[in-house]
């Protein structure tokens, strides 16, 4: 296929603005699904998006299209609408020319919207924008003020913008018939080079190693000798393809193309996502200015550590982590080890929705159960000498001088008329410096809040007071002096290390009866009853009392042989102090998941 006939795009949006259901329209259009096949969102193919309905993964898929009696290719890549994920959407952005931005009708510009478009300007595509959902509005004024605000954002003219839906299918065509004209075919090869971006990755049993790419420059054959150049590794190409979505091999990657390389690669640490693919056929001198400027690093915000739930099963979780990791590069791992729970990992995420589903892929795809600590943003603490940064708060120390904690300038943007509503969420999430802008009917208000309060749960409280409509983004700002205190929890009088946390003064007594009453609650009954503590600077602060699960033992015995009775009774009387003395208090994964929420 000559490289003139190749149109490389994303769709990006909001969540929820109906990204991969125009995506199913395509698929369909293009008859790269048959209809008996398609399902809804086929794009979401992880156990995690489908039973979610969030696109979490970005997912590239090849199709053939005829227009005018000529044919083309169109790569398109599927990107998730939530900030966790939005490293995933700035890969897919570096690996293609346009980019459909689709705004839902219902909804507007929404703070996702902003932050998408602003990635792909940046990246220099040519940015098509539709409104969606088009079905559910019929009034014309409406639609219209949509378009203009379409069109004002993305600097064009109303009658550029289209309208389409992706439940009926409206309008698809046309859409896809302007990615045609409007986006520029990728650029041809500048001279003898062979190069390829990785810009995803997947550990596949057969196949070892999958490298998701973008052609540069020439050509890819199988058996051609490549050089990962940031591992300095030369392998020769097992196999490569396209993606239809599932993979199928092909005879060569040619410049402009999307698909994959298999490496054969059994260690996934071999490889780097944002790494060239230099392709050894051609003998080039001075390697390293034949690099693609690759990606940056992901700047990690929550900090979680994982222990393997049984003991003996760190290996597997070491394996789990190592390919989760190519399939999720957004992942900062580092080894841990804990007095109580072992050998762990040091997790640092993009957020909690991703720390939520990387816990639910280690089961549901490597089948691998966690225990896990609090989630942490990575404090500061003042030593003799100078700053350290402590992203486990049981690493703090009880009294602690001076600690600071992150900091994010937030953007929030809602309907003028949940203002109010918005603005009395500025005393419980500690918000400052805020300031509003007029967006026509939306407001839109910025403010610097600790990083801390926007992961407890900040996105509820913004969703409720607003019934949906406000959303926002952030980005890390500095760390600022602030009254923390070091809480603890004890059950049993042990304390459970995956339950400390760092907790605001003003908030100290509150949290802690919230925790100790949970833990009451969720915990699972033992034979004894159990103390649940709050110990914050030496003193315990907050106190429940689990009680024992009632089991009546001489049930199943009637009548009145009281002797027989009494034994049994002794008996369990015997077992109960077994228990209690080696009081099994570790909390299971169940419990800690429903401890964080
Ligand atoms: P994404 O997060 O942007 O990928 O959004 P999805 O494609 O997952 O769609 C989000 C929700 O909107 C789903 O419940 C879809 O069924 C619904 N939806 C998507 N497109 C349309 C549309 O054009 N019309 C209507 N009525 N609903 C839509
Ligand atoms: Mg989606």
């Amino acid at each position: 296929m000559d490289y003139n006939n190749i149109r490389n795009f994303v769709i990006i949006a909001h969540v929820d603005h109906g990204k991969s259901t125009l995506a199913d329209r395509f698929l369909e259009i293009t008859g790269t699904i048959e209809l008996r096949q398609m399902r809804s969102q086929y794009l979401d193919q992880l156990e995690s998006e489908r039973e979610r309905g969030i696109t979490i993964k970005m997912a590239p898929v090849r199709m053939s299209y005829i227009l005018n009696a000529k044919s083309y290719i169109l790569n398109l890549i599927d990107t998730p609408g939530h900030q966790d994920f939005s490293y995933e959407v700035s890969r897919a952005l570096a690996a293609v020319e346009g980019a459909i931005l689709l705004v839902d009708i219902t909804q507007g510009i929404q703070a996702q919207t902003l932050a998408k478009f602003y990635a792909a300007k940046k990246m220099g595509l040519k940015i098509i924008g539709a409104i969606n959902k088009v079905d559910l509005m019929n009034d014309e004024e409406e639609l219209s003020k949509r378009i203009k605000e379409l069109a004002d954002l993305i600097g064009c003219q109303p009658k550029e913008i289209h309208k389409v839906s992706g439940k009926t299918g409206e309008g698809a065509q046309q859409l896809l018939a302007a990615i045609i004209s409007q986006v520029p075919p990728p650029k041809d090869s500048v001279s003898d080079f062979r190069r390829a971006l990785i810009f995803d990755s997947f550990y596949d049993d057969h196949k070892g190693v999958v490298a998701s790419v973008r052609i540069f420059d020439g050509e890819f054959n199988i058996g051609d000798e490549i050089l990962l150049a940031a591992v300095d590794e030369k392998i020769k190409i097992k196999e490569l393809g396209y993606f239809l979505p599932k993979i199928k091999a092909a005879e060569k990657l040619s410049v402009g193309e999307i698909g994959y390389i298999a490496t054969g690669i059994k260690e996934p640490e071999k490889i780097k996502i944002g790494d060239t693919i230099i392709n050894l056929k051609f003998k080039i001198s001075n390697l390293k200015s034949f690099v693609l400027p690759g990606y940056d690093e992901p700047k990690p915000v929550v900090f979680v550590s994982f222990y393997p739930e049984a003991n003996d099963n760190y290996q597997e979780l070491k394996i789990a982590f190592g390919k989760l990791k190519l399939n999720d590069s957004a992942l900062n791992i580092e080894s841990d080890f804990n007095e109580v729970l072992g050998r762990g990992f040091k997790v640092g995420f993009l957020g909690k929705l991703h720390f939520e589903i990387t816990t639910e892929r280690l089961e549901k795809e490597f089948g691998v159960k966690t225990i896990n600590t609090f989630p942490s943003v990575a404090y500061k603490l003042k030593t003799d000498k100078n700053y350290i940064i402590v992203k486990n708060p049981a690493d703090m120390p009880d009294y602690c001088e001076e600690v600071l904690e992150p900091m994010i300038n937030i953007e929030i943007i809602s309907p003028t008329k949940y203002l109010g509503n918005v603005l009395q969420l500025k005393e419980q999430f500690r918000m400052e410096n805020l300031e509003t802008k007029n967006l026509g009917e939306r407001i839109m208000l910025t403010a610097k809040m600790p990083l801390s309060e926007m992961i407890a749960d900040f996105d509820d409280r913004l969703k409720s007071v607003s019934e949906g409509f406000a959303s926002f983004s952030y980005e890390l700002a500095d760390y600022k002096k602030a009254d923390l205190r070091k809480m603890e929890i004890l059950v049993a009088g042990k304390m459970i290390v995956g339950l400390t946390r760092m907790i605001h003064e003003t908030k100290l007594e509150k949290e802690a009866r919230k925790s100790v009453e949970k833990l009451k609650n969720i915990l699972p009954r033992q034979q004894f009853s159990q103390a649940i503590q709050a110990m914050a600077g030496g003193r315990i602060i907050a106190r429940e009392t689990a009680p024992a699960m009632k089991k009546d033992v001489t049930g199943h015995l009637y009548g009145g042989d009281r002797t027989r009775k009494m034994k049994l009774w002794k008996k369990q009387k015997k077992g109960k102090k077994k228990l209690l003395s080696r009081a099994d208090v570790s909390i299971s994964a169940e419990v800690f998941k429903e401890m964080v929420k």
